[in-house]
């Protein structure tokens, strides 16, 4: 056995959704009959719009001519979607230039390598519960030391649950590096203009970054609430922002997003460095996709399928809300965050939903120890399927 990097040894048993896909291929196995709907991980279901799709044929067929040919491109992303990616943040007063924008395959990778710029003693501040992969990049990285009841010794947690408001408070001690994450996955709970002035007046207090993760901010339906932290003043020294066309533009398996790194931070020169280096380009076709995101008729297709999916959102919360169910989350994010009944633990919750009602959702315990009790469900789903999961799941309660 060569030597390994150990950090990977305190890594919990299985990230969560394998674990969740574990657990359904097990009873799927035993009961092949059963019709299982899953509304578990976040993965959108809607085909991809029209103009995007017609996009990136024209980009294809374009690769197949002499004049049309490209080969390597800048690795940083193509100029035309780099300038529509800042005009798109100017839209809501925030002054980005587009060589401050990184194209890249996705907010997973990018939420994920970014800690690659920090020390290895770099102090880290997580919400909790969390997207799991800010805290499991900082365990391979070896920032933390062992993990125990769903925590990571040297990360400082910072708790959101229904008696905060879901809103977490600043750090007590000395921390280098928070990620936010607005609108929240799991929660659903989006930070407000004030919360997010808070933050910022800390950051540069306290001389800490902050990570913030928007991949969700074409859900935000509430016209006061920010979408970019870069819409608040001063937020561009202190803060990165990671955005994906995963979720509002269907681009889960065509991969695209890009990370924001204003050139007053010390990491913008940095993650230009790592970027050019570890990192090769998003394919051409993939861009002209993406920018088709922000034509007129790129526009309006995707908002259709976010109004698609924020009506699922509606009717979970009211069905569910109706019940009795104590539900959070799902008016300007795509995620419901119900509390479990009778205070079940989540993974008892998840198992009796598969089992009984054929539903699969995700456990809140994995998302972080402060998700115990609670249970995400997510609104990409079609609407039959989610009519007929909801019957099921108000059988079970
Ligand atoms: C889905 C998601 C992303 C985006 O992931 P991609 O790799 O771009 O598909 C980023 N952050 C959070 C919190 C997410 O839920």
């Amino acid at each position: 056995m060569p030597r390994v990097n150990s950090n990977y040894a305190k890594l919990q048993a299985g990230y969560l959704f394998p674990e969740i896909g574990r657990r359904t291929a097990a009873y799927k196995a035993a009961h092949p009959e059963a019709d299982i709907i899953r509304m578990g991980i976040g993965d959108v279901v809607l085909p991809l719009p029209q103009a995007i799709c017609e996009a990136m044929e024209k980009a294809v067929r374009e690769m197949g001519t002499p004049e049309g040919f490209r080969g390597y491109g800048p690795e940083q992303g193509y100029p035309f979607l780099r300038e529509a990616i800042a005009a798109e943040f100017a839209l809501r007063g925030a002054k980005i230039s587009p060589d401050e924008v990184f194209v890249s395959d996705g907010s997973k990778c990018d939420t994920g390598n970014f800690q690659e710029l920090f020390g290895a003693d770099a102090k880290i501040a997580v919400t909790d519960p969390v997207y799991p992969v800010y805290v499991d990049t900082n365990v391979m990285a070896g920032r933390t030391g062992k993990c125990s009841n769903g925590s990571y010794e040297g990360l400082v947690y910072l708790p959101t649950t229904a008696e905060n408001g879901f809103a977490p408070e600043l750090p007590e001690e000395k921390v280098d590096v928070v990620y936010l994450c607005s609108p929240n996955n799991p929660t659903g709970a989006v930070m407000t203009r004030e919360q997010l002035e808070k933050w910022v007046a800390w950051a540069r207090a306290n001389d800490v970054v902050i990570l913030f993760d928007a991949a969700y901010e074409a859900f935000i339906r509430d016209p006061a609430l920010p979408h970019s932290i870069f819409e608040i003043e001063g937020a561009r020294d202190v803060a990165v922002e990671f955005r994906s066309f995963s979720k509002h533009a269907g681009f889960t398996g065509v991969r695209c997003g890009y990370v924001v790194v204003p050139k007053e931070s010390p990491f913008h020169a940095m993650w230009n460095r790592r970027h050019c280096t570890k990192f090769n380009g998003v394919s051409y076709p993939v861009q002209r996709g993406a920018e088709a995101v922000f034509s007129p008729e790129g526009r309006r297709q995707c908002q259709a399928n976010v109004d698609y999916y924020m009506a699922n959102a509606d009717l979970v919360r009211r069905t569910l809300g109706g019940l009795g169910v104590k539900v959070h989350g799902g008016e300007n994010g795509p995620y419901i965050w119900m509390e479990t009944p009778n205070g079940e633990s989540s993974w008892d919750f998840f198992d009796r939903l598969l089992t009984r009602a054929n539903v699969v959702g995700t456990p809140g315990a994995g998302f972080g120890a402060c998700g115990e009790g609670y249970f995400r469900l997510s609104a990409f789903a079609l609407r039959e399927n989610v009519e007929r999961a909801l019957e099921r799941i108000a059988r079970v309660l």
